[in-house]
């Protein structure tokens, strides 16, 4: 090579648009995920057998071909008694946040987020020219909904509302979600129900009704398929329709599009587990009182938890233990609080025997006392 080659000319490399050198990195700890996994909130043991069955029958003639993803769409809208107009798969519910995103936030539009809450959609919408209105919540985590009313602008164009929401687990409800697509006419009101099924109430029979509103699910949590990448949007077709011109065509591989019906079909085992969680839920918020740890009521599968100042070393211990969970200290207003996802009750018990001893090694209830 001459040294012309190598010599780096960095006065004329191409440059990003502003905005996204302007954005933060977002890096989730992925790696070395060997142990209990309680930090993504993910299903912790399984999905259902009928999915194993047919990945394994899938032929390698079928990978050969584009995946079609009408023909699961009409599906998944029947099951949701929703039309096919009305429902996009996407590559996981943060393609259906990004796509819409995409769509429809520009310049002196304003995204409007109770925070804390899930990550993606400030990154997503500090890629787009529109400003990211927060409206905090205040110390008990609760769904701010007077001060969300209030902050509501001409220029307010998408609400995001995790419903249940993340880090807190608190929610939302289906009164309080009405009357906001009401108040804001001109907005999408994005409800994110990636959390649905831990909690029981939607939105989804609304869609169509209130012509603003568009409500995401994912196939990541209860169903167990977060490897998979499979969400969808369900929205009215005025507003789908901008939806699609957006989303690639191909996004949701024919993987996942085949997993998706059989997913869909075994009831008993989304019961069975989402069964399991719930009762191991209330299991582990009992032992979290008892070592006198303050905590946020949860209508999903995790727990928020207040360690205090050594969030670190706890997450550290927890580790050390085997079991991993997540420090939210840098989300806005949770310094120091952690957050535990919760999986079957025999696994939370590994989760429990860690938490009780990280109290004592780290002298964790004296402080909260
Ligand atoms: N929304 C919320 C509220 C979430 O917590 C998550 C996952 N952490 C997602 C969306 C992303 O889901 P998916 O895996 O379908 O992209």
């Amino acid at each position: 090579m001459t040294e012309a080659a190598t010599k780096p000319v960095t006065s004329i490399s191409p440059t990003p648009r502003h905005l996204v050198q302007a954005m933060k990195e977002y890096h989730p700890p992925l790696g070395n995920r060997d142990m209990l996994r309680l930090d993504f909130n993910e299903n912790t043991f399984a999905c259902s057998p009928r999915v194993r069955e047919v990945l394994g029958s899938i032929s390698a003639g079928a990978l050969t071909r584009y995946p079609e993803r009408e023909p699961v769409e009409v599906i998944v809208a029947a099951r949701l008694c929703l039309a096919a107009q009305q429902v996009a798969l996407t590559n996981g519910v943060d393609e259906a946040i990004h796509v819409l995103f995409e769509a429809f936030l520009e310049a002196g539009d304003e995204l409007l987020l109770p925070v804390p809450t899930y990550t993606m959609y400030e990154v997503y919408a500090s890629a787009t020219d529109a400003r990211v209105v927060e409206v905090q919540a205040a110390d008990d985590l609760q769904f701010p909904f007077e001060r969300l009313l209030a902050a509501i602008t001409p220029q307010t164009k998408i609400i995001a509302i995790a419903n249940p929401n993340s880090p807190s687990g608190s929610v939302a409800t289906h009164a309080q979600l009405v009357e906001i697509a009401r108040r804001a006419p001109h907005a999408v009101v994005l409800v994110d129900e990636a959390y649905f099924h831990f909690y029981g109430e939607t939105v989804i029979d609304l869609i169509g009704e209130l012509p603003n509103l568009v409500v995401a699910r994912t196939f990541s949590k209860a169903y167990g398929l977060a490897g998979l990448r499979l969400g969808l949007l369900a929205g009215p077709v005025e507003l789908m329709r901008w939806v699609r011109r957006v989303l690639s065509p191909y996004s949701v591989n024919s993987l996942a599009l085949a997993c998706l019906p059989p997913a869909l079909d075994d009831a008993a085992y989304l019961e069975w587990y989402v069964n399991e969680v719930l009762a191991a839920r209330a299991e582990f918020e009992a032992a979290v009182d008892k070592v006198h740890l303050r905590r946020w009521p949860s209508r999903a599968n995790f727990i928020l938890v207040d360690i205090g100042s050594l969030h670190a070393e706890f997450v550290r211990f927890m580790r050390k233990a085997g079991v991993l969970v997540r420090d939210r200290s840098s989300d806005p207003g949770c310094n120091g609080r952690v957050r535990i996802t919760i999986g079957t009750r025999e696994q939370m018990q590994l989760a429990v025997e860690a938490l009780k001893q990280a109290v004592v090694a780290l002298n964790l209830g004296a402080q909260a006392k």
